[in-house]
């Protein structure tokens, strides 16, 4: 099958590039986001495969119908970028990778806290220049701290594991609530208790209207002086500005996030030569206890890996009329 790769980078074209042989597929591999200016390019593929900043909205869907693809096929388990029901009005299906590897992400998240907790970032920087002064570094001890884990699917189940070996307390909220952590010890709550009792609020839901915003100026004031707040989810579940006041007052502790509420035209590109024009992104980058890693949660060798197979083997199933169920994304997802 001929497809499109949209957002292809240097890391991920080796492991799609064998899978695609492979399998026979015939792969067009270009580095620019899909937008609708780049949707022509897809002019002649039976399918598109696109990453978590392209644009999936209603217009450029439908230009990529008219370019003939039939197939979406999502690199990523979010596919909060893409707009289901106008795809299901196309006709357009849409395939997703729902779990690549949830320790990837889990483990990026808890190398977030402990980076945030113990300053490795401002130490790294002090120790090369010859600064061995200790203060302004303390931490302090996770065990017996309380972490509110919001989302306890996939991820958030391995973030409550390796939590559990750190003796935290852990706390969940979460519409379903998951037995493998109800067996771990993790207790369910109310989302407003999360917000007043948690130490560490870490986010693991997906971005969807009505987590959208979910960490906002009223939930903010019910968290802790002093909280940490960690999001690798989707950066739509953050009021950034919110944040950013909080911050200012001195209320929050720390912060570290793997991804932006507006990441799309700022992450996945080297910007170090250029203005950048987000002011809301630079004010948060100016404060010493904010952590921003630019959407890397997911990379790592095994993740990447599982990601092209999966992919892939999407494209062949597609083909032959037999997808697999718990990978099509369609608007039953839209909880
Ligand atoms: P998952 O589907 O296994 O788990 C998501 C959990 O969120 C489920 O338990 C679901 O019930 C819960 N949920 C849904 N709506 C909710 C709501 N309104 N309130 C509270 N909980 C709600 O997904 P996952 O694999 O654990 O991934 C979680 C999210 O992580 C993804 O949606 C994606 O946005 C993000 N992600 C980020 C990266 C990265 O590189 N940073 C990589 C992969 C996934």
């Amino acid at each position: 099958m001929k497809a499109i790769f949209y957002s292809t980078r240097n890391y991920e074209r080796a492991s799609l590039t064998s899978e695609a042989e492979r399998h026979g597929h015939e792969p067009l591999f270009v580095e620019t986001r899909l937008t609708l200016e780049t949707a022509k390019l897809a002019e002649g593929y039976e399918a598109a495969s696109i990453f978590a900043n392209d644009d999936g909205s209603s217009k450029v869907l439908r230009a990529l119908q008219k370019a003939g693809v039939r197939l979406l096929a999502l690199r990523s388990a979010g596919f909060n970028h893409v707009d289901l029901r106008e795809a299901e009005r196309l006709n357009l299906t849409v395939l997703r990778v729902p779990a690549y590897s949830p320790h990837a992400v889990a483990e990026h998240t808890v190398g977030l806290m402990l980076t945030l907790n113990r300053k490795y970032h401002r130490a790294y920087q002090r120790v090369r220049e010859q600064n061995f002064s200790l203060e302004g570094l303390m931490g302090f001890d996770m065990k017996g701290k309380t972490a509110g884990v919001i989302g306890t699917g996939r991820i958030g189940e391995v973030v409550c594991r390796i939590l559990k070996g750190f003796d935290c307390k852990i706390i969940a909220f979460d519409i379903n609530q998951n037995p493998q952590c109800v067996k771990l010890g993790v207790e369910y709550a109310a989302l407003d208790d999360l917000f007043r009792l948690s130490d560490i609020i870490t986010f693991h839901c997906p971005l969807t209207p009505k987590t959208h915003y979910m960490l906002n100026e009223r939930t903010l004031s019910l968290t802790k002086r002093g909280v940490m707040i960690i999001n690798t989810s989707r950066g739509g579940v953050i009021e950034s500005k919110a944040l950013i006041a909080s911050l200012k007052s001195g209320h929050i502790g720390s912060v570290g996030l793997d991804v932006y509420e507006e990441e799309a035209d700022l992450f996945f590109q080297d910007l170090s030569g250029t203005a950048l024009l987000d002011d809301t992104f630079v004010r948060l980058m100016t404060f010493p206890n904010v952590l921003i890693t630019a959407h890397q949660g997911f990379l790592t060798c095994e993740a990447v890996a599982a990601i092209a197979q999966v992919t892939i083997e999407n494209l062949t199933a597609f083909q032959a009329g037999a997808v697999r169920e718990e990978n099509q994304v369609s608007t039953e997802l839209l909880v």
